[in-house]
């Protein structure tokens, strides 16, 4: 699809689930994508891209260097990147241990605003997928939002897939009622949370209906990638 039949999609969606105007915004995951796709939907008026690892994205970042994108990191972190990607990114989506936080924290440059991040959880509890439990995201939130050079702005998940949409709607209405626990938790110490970085190209509608303000969208967007 091109990018305005995609934003007319999400407009369509929200309207649909009587989400306020505005409240969804499109991540463009661009991951396998050259530089040249990206820097065409950016003059097309995207102004947000999402990469997963680290290698593929520094090339790009550095050749559209002239433009002002917002880059989302929304891959696994391994613990000796963490300072390319506290420098060269404005979210990470995919924070799911302390550590990793801390070291995200202190390597953020001070000329930078605070790193926006979400905490990934595991939210079909998955063996081997990455994210935080459950059950162990309060504390983590906690942890996370102490940090001084770091902006905890929500919560992130990568369901197991599946197709049917009431389906698909299970795990992201438990992201979106953990985020509720844990407003109630942090409004004491006045921290806002405000994110759900939720819904990929097969399940958007399903994040949208549960109150994504992120629907993180690479195939829809730029065709199937190359296997
Ligand atoms: C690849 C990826 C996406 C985009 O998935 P599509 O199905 O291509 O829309 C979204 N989020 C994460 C974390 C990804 O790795």
């Amino acid at each position: 699809m091109t990018l305005s039949q995609i934003l007319a999609r999400i407009q369509h969606y929200a309207d649909h689930y009587q989400r306020p105007a505005d409240s969804v915004r499109l991540l463009a995951v661009s991951k396998t994508h050259s530089a040249a796709e990206i820097e065409r939907l950016f003059k097309e008026g995207q102004p947000c891209f999402g990469e997963n690892y680290l290698q593929e994205a520094r090339p790009k970042i550095e050749a559209l260097a002239a433009y002002p994108i917002e880059w989302h990191f929304i891959g696994r972190i391994q613990r000796n990147k963490t300072a390319p990607i506290a420098n060269q990114f404005a979210w990470v989506h995919s924070v799911d241990t302390v550590n990793i936080a801390q070291r995200l924290s202190q390597q953020r440059p001070q000329h930078l605003p605070p790193l926006n991040i979400c905490l990934q959880v595991n939210i079909s509890r998955e063996a081997g997928k990455a994210g935080v439990a459950p059950e162990e995201v309060p504390a983590l939130a906690k942890a996370v939002s102490s940090l001084p050079r770091l902006h905890l702005r929500g919560l992130m998940a990568i369901p197991a897939p599946c197709n049917e949409f009431t389906e698909q709607r299970q795990p992201y209405r438990q992201l979106r009622l953990l985020l509720n626990d844990l407003q109630q938790d942090l409004q004491q110490q006045g921290l806002a949370l405000d994110t759900l970085s939720m819904g990929m190209s097969a399940d958007m509608e399903a994040a949208i209906a549960e109150g994504a303000t992120w629907v993180r969208i690479g195939t829809a967007l730029f065709g199937p990638r190359p296997t």
